[in-house]
């Protein structure tokens, strides 16, 4: 994965883990054209065409459709089928799903050669886009109004409205499409009640240790505590910070500490890249054996590939009814020879993710 996340981006041959930041960014820039890293908002789809599924797209204990979290643009330089590459997270945004071990998440791969059926082979000029998109999903595919995903339901009234079924079509009425539908046949305002808050990751280098060298571990954590003081304070009551939740609760787990350590070096990191690296684990629960994480089906072994820290939470807006969706860590692992789906398939294959809570 490239630093800037650009076209053609070069995934790292060396042992740099990247770290993701949130950043505001125009709604524009984040769309498939721009092969983006993002969190929220609406998938952009890299495939634009064999999209997975609904049944794919719904969480395994509740039926809920998944909420679209994040995507990750990590090419593989050295695989011309891995030109483009990206690695998309959905999640179940029923609280108690986010608590179950398994399930309520899912990773989807997807990857692109440089000479593809959608994109031109030399990168957009970054500027936004005027009139109909030729390069988003909904050139090729009817598009759930509400979630982005597959919509192959349409709205019996008038007809132009789809969505991927009962439950955003529902949504979305309540929303607006009930005033709308006969007048406009335009959706109503069903996404901005089910989407999670757009914005862009930007993606650097981890910092060694060295550099902060001048500071002793205990200025570090020190440092770190008021970062993270200063954060709940500027949250309202309600809105516990993720890490301060995190440092009552893992107590004195060696695990945890490291994990405190680790992180403090950038406190404000959402994610962390390494593919066929290690995860940073939160907690000396639940870390995964080998035999844990199955091989993918072409037989290759799956690898890590990155991991999304509890600090994303902050940034999503869950907390709305106190109960609330919560991870400690969610530590993708994907197929160490990211093989191609078989032709016919969606072209989005499930990945592996381990969550860790604490
Ligand atoms: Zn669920
Ligand atoms: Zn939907
Ligand atoms: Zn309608
Ligand atoms: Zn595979």
């Amino acid at each position: 994965m490239e630093a800037s996340g650009k076209q053609g981006g070069a995934a790292t041959g060396g042992q740099d883990i990247q770290l993701g930041f949130v950043e505001n960014a125009e709604a524009w820039k984040l769309i498939s054209r721009f092969f983006p890293t993002k969190v929220g908002g609406k998938p952009a789809w890299l495939d634009l065409k064999n999209l997975p599924p609904p049944e794919m797209m719904k969480c395994f204990h509740c039926d809920a459709p998944y909420a679209f979290l994040c995507q990750i643009y990590a090419p593989i330089e050295e695989k011309d089928s891995c030109f483009h590459r990206t690695i998309f997270l959905f999640i179940c945004k029923n609280p108690a799903c986010s608590q179950e071990d398994e399930g309520g998440i899912v990773a989807l791969r997807c990857q692109l050669p440089l000479d593809n059926e959608f994109y031109p082979d030399t990168p957009f000029e970054e500027r936004p886009v005027v009139g109909k998109d030729e390069y988003g999903a909904e050139h090729y595919m009817n598009i759930c109004a509400v979630c982005g995903c597959l919509g192959s339901k349409q709205c019996a009234g008038c007809k132009k409205v789809h969505y991927c079924g009962k439950a955003h079509q529902t949504i979305d009425w309540k929303m607006g499409h009930k005033q709308n539908c006969k007048e406009v046949g335009r959706p109503g305002d069903g996404s901005s009640k089910f989407l999670l808050p757009e914005a862009d990751v930007v993606i650097e280098e981890e910092p060694a240790d060295a550099k902060k060298r001048e500071k002793t571990d205990e200025e570090k954590m020190a440092d770190y505590a008021t970062l993270v003081k200063d954060k709940i304070e500027s949250l309202p009551d309600a809105d516990v910070g993720e890490l301060d939740k995190m440092a009552s609760s893992g107590g004195d787990d060696p695990v945890f500490t490291r994990f405190r350590k680790r992180v403090a070096r950038e406190p404000e990191q959402v994610v962390r890249y390494w593919r066929g690296g290690a995860p940073l684990w939160v907690s000396s629960r639940r870390v995964p054996a080998a035999a844990d994480v199955p091989a993918c089906r072409c037989g290759a072994a799956r690898q890590f590939e990155f991991q999304v820290l509890p600090q994303l939470l902050n940034h999503l807006d869950l907390d709305e009814t106190g109960d609330s969706v919560d991870w400690g860590t969610l530590a993708v692992y994907t197929c160490s020879d990211s093989c191609q789906p078989p032709a016919g398939e969606p072209a989005y294959a499930a990945e592996v993710v381990w969550k860790q809570q604490l």
